[in-house]
């Protein structure tokens, strides 16, 4: 029993071993992929539900690793975060976003303009100057102005407290607008809401997954989108998979939808063809 025991750590301690190299390899892969430009963006559609309209789109980050193949953002986010390097990739994300916009707006001029919006972290949302960047960028591009949206989450905004409120005002100023991603997750206090200077609730897919089963998942999606008119705020159900689902968050006055029900995040040439076909 004795050495059995002993074998049994021994497999542990190498599979801890095995870990952390596979940790180390990615970190040193990861420093060098933003310089060999192995990331890409996907985009998803936000789409009006009354008529199929396709108003932005979501940008979302992809590592096409060399060997790997597509690694998902939520395998080196984590990591990216940790170590800092979320910061310049976040810029590069911010950038690429506005170069694809623009290019997208060319080639679909509409009444409404098409926005895009742009997922920030932590740490580059407490970046002190922030805003300053932020806006150098928007005078070397040419997207129409108004159409460059930020989504920030719940919890993210909730942990600087009356901060937040300061850095998103200088945010807005700017132009651009703000989303509160996965609403609904976070320790909001919903009496601080209403002074965060935010444009749309995204709510987030766990309520979205339910809502049409017994629960009391439809009954706090309605509570959220009741807030959030009373508020002034725009609603974007995420996660949207069934046309049963559709169906409920239509009801229950959601204008926006994003999910796998009108399309996967695709890479540009992809979602042109979409928007082509669908609008
Ligand atoms: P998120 O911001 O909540 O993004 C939505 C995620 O839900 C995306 O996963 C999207 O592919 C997925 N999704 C959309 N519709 C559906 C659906 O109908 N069903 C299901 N099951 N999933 C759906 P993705 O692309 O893997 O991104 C995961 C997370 O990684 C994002 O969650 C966001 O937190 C983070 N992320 C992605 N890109 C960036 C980025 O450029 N910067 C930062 N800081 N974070 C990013
Ligand atoms: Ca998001
Ligand atoms: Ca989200
Ligand atoms: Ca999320």
């Amino acid at each position: 029993a004795k050495s059995n025991g002993k074998a049994r750590f021994e497999v542990f301690d190498n599979a801890l071993h095995e870990e952390t190299i596979k940790l180390l390899t990615m970190e040193t892969e990861f420093r060098h992929a933003l310089a060999r430009q192995e990331f890409e963006l996907h985009y998803q559609p936000i789409v009006d539900v009354n008529n199929g309209e396709t108003i932005s789109l979501e940008a979302l980050l992809r590592w096409k690793h060399p060997t790997r193949g597509y690694i998902p953002p939520l395998e080196f986010i984590p990591l990216a975060e940790e170590n800092g390097l979320i910061v310049d990739l976040g810029w590069w994300v911010l950038e690429e976003a506005c170069r694809q916009l623009s290019l997208f707006q060319k080639r679909f001029p509409k009444q409404n303009p098409l926005s895009m919006s742009v997922n920030i972290s932590a740490k580059q949302f407490s970046q002190a100057d922030l805003s300053g960047k932020l806006a150098a960028l928007l005078g070397q591009s040419d997207i129409i102005p108004g159409t460059l949206e930020l989504e920030i989450t719940e919890s993210v905004i909730m942990d600087q407290g009356a901060a937040a409120i300061g850095r998103l005002e200088e945010l807005k100023d700017l132009g651009v607008k703000l989303y509160v991603d996965d609403f609904g997750t976070g320790y909001s206090s919903l009496s601080y809401l209403h002074r965060f200077p935010i444009d749309i609730l995204k709510i987030d897919r766990s309520f979205i997954r339910e809502i049409d089963a017994t629960g009391g998942h439809a009954e706090i999606v309605r509570a959220i989108v009741g807030l959030g008119r009373n508020l002034g705020m725009a609603l974007i159900a995420e996660g949207v998979e069934t046309e049963a689902q559709l169906a409920v968050i239509r009801t229950l006055g959601c204008q926006f939808a994003q999910g796998y029900l009108y399309s996967r995040p695709l890479p540009a040439a992809d979602i042109e063809a979409y928007i082509a076909t669908k609008g």
